[in-house]
């Protein structure tokens, strides 16, 4: 998958870093391993690595990568599949000196790139993370602009169970849940999520937490509007006592959802979160022909759907929908419009019933004002002249003239 270099490739500064004897650093650049489009309407997932030496970089690493995409977009990972096409993934390489993490209390430490650690609080030997500094700093030196990186995450070369979620998802590559513990810490990092398991026994005694997937309220008021819902493969959207490393006075929306165990979907509550923060950062439209000024006589509108299989669209004259007018493009003299001036709107919206808050970042509108003059009299032909006619001719005589897309003001 890396052989494929996107036109984003910058030059390589690896070469510099060799001569210079420069080691433990980025190789340079990023690699694009999907490009589905312009990074204005896409998120952008950047992949870093740790504990990845130069050998393991063109090997180990590509694999570990493959192995996360496939379970983010292919497995079922709700709602991740649904939306392939509105994410970008970008690699960069970053080579260590040594393979693997430091493990503190054992006396384990690796010469490391990004110092990834386990007991990284000191204390929870599965909190493995990063230093944050040095793995802002690779983004620096690699990306344009960091702000482009809207998903970071950080795939460790350890086989040992442990990630973490903070700025950056972090999580062990070569651990056989690997790709379970990163989809679960992306749920921290991109979505703002709470855990949703217990721990103390003591009962939380502070303030409404800010995370939208776990409450003080035993009623769940916080996610109204899933309470009852039955989901597939979670059971009923509730208040259910235990969240957030409490045992008692905080409540979490389901039984178990993949904030509180690995192998568990996410809840509704959190794959609304995630839906609703893709859409933060994407449109439904990529583009749509020019309508700064109107329109005389168009061959057709039209507007460039973000993915057709999740968008659709409903075409509107003057406030009114045009019934079975359902394509990306739309012509009026196609639904018995004749001359006149009209105003045409394209609604582009998501369907999906797993949104049910705040769905007009679902969808997004474009009008154009357009002119439209039909030749009055038309010659209708003799139908043995019309059997020799084909195409264009024919759609001419029938007084839809082709004319080629201009504007002027009205
Ligand atoms: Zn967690």
């Amino acid at each position: 998958m890396l052989s494929h270099l996107s036109k984003y490739l910058l030059i390589p500064t690896a070469t510099i870093a060799m001569l210079l004897g420069l080691q433990n650093v980025a190789r340079g650049a990023y690699l694009t391993l999907w490009d589905n489009g312009s990074s204005e309407n896409r998120v952008d997932i950047f992949f870093l690595g740790d504990g990845y030496t130069a050998a393991d970089v063109d090997t180990t690493y590509v694999s570990h990568i493959d192995a996360m995409l496939q379970h983010l977009f292919n497995e079922g990972e709700n709602p991740y599949p649904r939306y392939k096409n509105f994410f970008n993934v970008h690699s960069v390489d970053v080579i260590s000196n040594e393979s693997g993490a430091d493990i503190p209390p054992e006396g384990i430490f690796r010469d490391t790139a990004l110092d990834a650690s386990y007991y990284f609080d000191g204390e929870i030997d599965r909190l493995l993370y990063i230093n944050e500094v040095k793995a802002n700093q690779v983004l620096v030196d690699n990306l344009p602009n960091i702000s482009l990186a809207e998903i970071r995450l950080v795939t460790v070369n350890d086989t040992r169970y442990g990630g973490g979620g903070g700025f950056y998802a972090v999580y062990a590559g070569g651990n056989s849940d690997a790709t379970e513990v990163a989809l679960h810490e992306l749920g921290h990092s991109f979505n703002g999520l709470a855990d949703e398991y217990g721990g103390s026994s003591e009962p939380y005694m502070g303030t409404e937490p800010f995370e939208i997937n776990v409450t003080q309220s035993p009623t769940g008021d916080k996610w109204s509007h899933w309470l009852g819902y039955e989901q597939p493969g979670i059971g009923i959207i509730g208040a259910y006592e235990g969240a957030r490393y409490y045992d008692t006075g905080l409540y979490r929306p389901s039984e178990n959802s993949k904030m509180r165990s690995l192998g568990r979907p996410f809840d509704a509550v959190s794959r609304e979160k995630i839906i609703l923060d893709i859409y933060n950062l994407v449109n439904p439209l990529d583009s749509w022909l020019d309508n700064t000024t109107p329109l005389f006589n168009p061959d057709k509108l039209w507007v460039d759907l973000i993915d057709p299989n999740v968008i659709d669209i409903n075409w509107f004259v003057n406030g009114t929908l045009v019934s079975e007018a359902e394509d990306e493009w739309f012509r009026l003299t196609d639904y018995g419009f004749g001359s006149g001036i009209y105003e045409v709107t394209a609604r582009a919206f998501d369907s999906t019933d797993w949104v049910r808050i705040n769905r007009d970042v679902l969808e997004q509108s474009v009008s154009w004002t357009v002119q439209v003059e039909v030749p009055d009299e038309v010659a209708v032909p003799e139908p043995r002249t019309l059997l020799g006619l084909v195409g264009a001719s024919i759609l001419t005589l029938m007084g839809y003239p082709r004319q080629s897309s201009k504007s002027r003001k009205l």
